[in-house]
């Protein structure tokens, strides 16, 4: 990764040696490249997933089979997790942020019953899934070049820290929520 990447030309922030405008979203936020593999040699499903992941987002496409997510009148299908008890933030699922992707229907059966992942699966519909921002990590000016620091983390846009944040996942709020059977 960081062979590909170097410090930006105005001193502030990382870019790609020989970045191209798509390696950046209209936030001006970096994009991980799909021949970012960190394991030369190895196909990398991380980042193809990144990918995919971006345009479910955008285009509100089914995160497993990829047609067109369920959406009424009550909004846009969304698969979530339950918190566990005692750590339900007040007011959930509203403002819940998300990187996955909606859902149709019949994927969200199969999933609720067959995702091993998921002990307490709650279906969500949301009237109004903000994008939000991104999940992805940081990268800071060593003496080797850039190197990522260890934690990944979610960013919203306008983060003053942004140009340093490499991003892998576009990240929605889930606002307008109503929890459906
Ligand atoms: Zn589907």
């Amino acid at each position: 990764m960081a062979k590909a990447l170097t410090t930006h030309p105005s001193g502030t922030g990382i870019a790609y040696r020989d970045e191209v405008p798509a390696d950046r979203d209209r936030h001006g936020v970096l994009w991980a490249r799909l021949t970012e593999a960190p394991g030369e040699g190895r196909p990398n499903f991380r980042a193809l997933h990144t990918s995919r992941q971006r345009r479910s987002m955008l285009e509100q496409l089914c995160q497993v089979c990829g047609g067109p997510a369920s959406r009424s009148s009550r909004g846009v299908l969304f698969l979530l997790q339950r918190p566990e008890p005692g750590e339900e933030p007040t007011g959930w699922p509203e403002e819940t942020l998300s990187t996955k992707p909606p859902i149709c229907e019949p994927c969200a059966t199969l999933a609720t019953h067959h995702c091993p992942h998921l002990t307490d699966p709650v279906l969500v519909r949301s009237r109004k899934p903000r994008i939000w921002g991104v999940f992805g990590g940081f990268l800071t000016p060593t003496a080797n070049g850039l190197t990522p620091l260890p934690s990944h983390d979610t960013l919203p846009y306008g983060d003053p820290t942004a140009p340093w944040f490499l991003a892998s996942q576009l990240v929605v709020e889930l606002t307008r929520c109503q929890v459906v059977g």
